[in-house]
């Protein structure tokens, strides 16, 4: 196994940025980096954390490494990082905390590295079908951490992952901190994006947009944890720039998905009910998140087909065997059945996880996708 790597991966420039506003004592109070977690965001969070506790901070451009702040840091264990992140109510708990799950999400940054996503953190929080979220009792967990003074008399940060995940009352709820923060408490905001946040929250703080990693050093980072050439091409091709998802894509087979879904499509294409009945116990077997992820990868190859059929080949996402067989089945799809096709598989994927039965939902879906397929361009 390659050494976890912790730094921002190909994020040099804005570590940059935020060591010289560290240096320069121009940090804003509340920093919100916006982008898919595998861009890095957690990584430069942690290193701005460790750049502002490290006890030569101000005469170095980057955090010292052998002080012993920085070896706490190593240990995500020093006693002025907070770390706030979607959480599901346990079984016999009334509150949903990240306390409650910090050993967890240590284990997940030290093992995987900072750019892990929710589904990853969800995996190792085993948390079945409960959805996580930042309640409001965490709001209040924070109010009460940041009222504390700093044990080492020094800055007080509070990394907030997965802002986006935050209950409306609990927005609400931190803002007034936000609004009038304790001195010398940093904090820092991670969020996918910033649509499903509260405009009272976004104007408090300053925005920092993650761009994605370019395919040169996620391609180079794969190779170091033992990918294979052409697997990490293909994962290259798709990740857009996600070091969670490239590693997700490396990991992840999908042959399996590809075979299912070609014969799903010719099967439709000719009108075969009884094969698609077939087709749709196969598909009911695969249980709940294997029935989404396959719908996601349909949802994914009918995009590819028709992006392909507008001609704009060089956004093309696609594997190579999967290329072979989209150039085949793009003419199918066009701009008089593929905004429907969408929508239905959109809607499957909802029902899905919604716990309609599989079964059902994928005949229906094969019956609009037999009228859809043959519908005039
Ligand atoms: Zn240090």
């Amino acid at each position: 196994m390659a050494e976890v790597l912790m730094e921002a991966i190909g994020q040099e420039a804005l570590t940059e940025r935020l060591a010289r506003h560290v240096e320069e004592g121009s940090l804003a109070h509340a920093m919100l980096l916006t982008g898919a977690p595998g861009r890095g965001g957690l990584a430069l969070a942690l290193t701005l954390a460790r750049h502002l506790h490290c006890a030569s901070s101000a005469a170095s451009s980057k955090p010292c490494g052998t002080c012993p702040s920085c070896m706490q840091h190593d240990q995500l264990q020093h006693p002025d990082l907070h770390f706030t992140f979607p959480v599901a109510k346990p079984a016999g708990k009334d509150k949903a905390l990240s306390s409650d799950q910090l050993d967890v999400w240590r284990q997940a940054v030290l093992e995987l590295g900072p750019h892990f996503d929710m589904q990853d953190l969800r995996d190792r929080m085993s948390l079945g079908n409960k959805q996580p979220f930042i309640s409001v009792h965490e709001a209040a967990d924070i109010l009460r951490r940041l009222s504390l003074t700093a044990h080492a008399g020094g800055w007080k940060v509070q990394i907030i992952w997965g802002a986006h995940m935050m209950r409306v009352d609990t927005a609400n709820k931190l803002l007034k901190l936000l609004e009038e923060p304790p001195k010398k408490t940093l904090f820092i905001l991670l969020a996918d994006n910033t649509e499903a946040l509260l405009g009272t929250i976004i104007s408090r703080t300053q925005i920092l947009t993650i761009p994605p990693i370019s395919a040169g050093r996620i391609s180079e980072r794969l190779k170091a944890e033992g990918g294979e050439a052409e697997a990490i091409q293909d994962a290259v091709a798709l990740c857009e720039g996600d070091l969670a998802q490239a590693r997700r894509l490396i990991q992840r087979d999908s042959a399996e998905e590809f075979t299912m879904f070609i014969e799903w499509m010719r099967t439709c294409f000719a009108r075969d009910g009884r094969k698609a009945a077939g087709i749709a116990d196969q598909f009911h077997d695969l249980g709940r998140e294997s029935q989404k992820a396959f719908l996601a990868y349909s949802l994914h190859l009918v995009r590819q087909c028709i992006v392909g059929n507008y001609g704009a080949a060089s956004a093309v996402r696609l594997r190579s065997a999967e290329r072979a067989f989209a150039e085949k089945f793009a003419p199918f799809i066009h701009h008089g059945n593929v905004h429907d096709m969408q929508s239905d598989l959109e809607r499957a994927a909802r029902e899905v996880a919604g716990n309609v039965y599989g079964r059902t939902v994928f005949l229906d879906l094969s019956m609009r996708m037999m009228e859809l397929l043959h519908r005039p361009q």
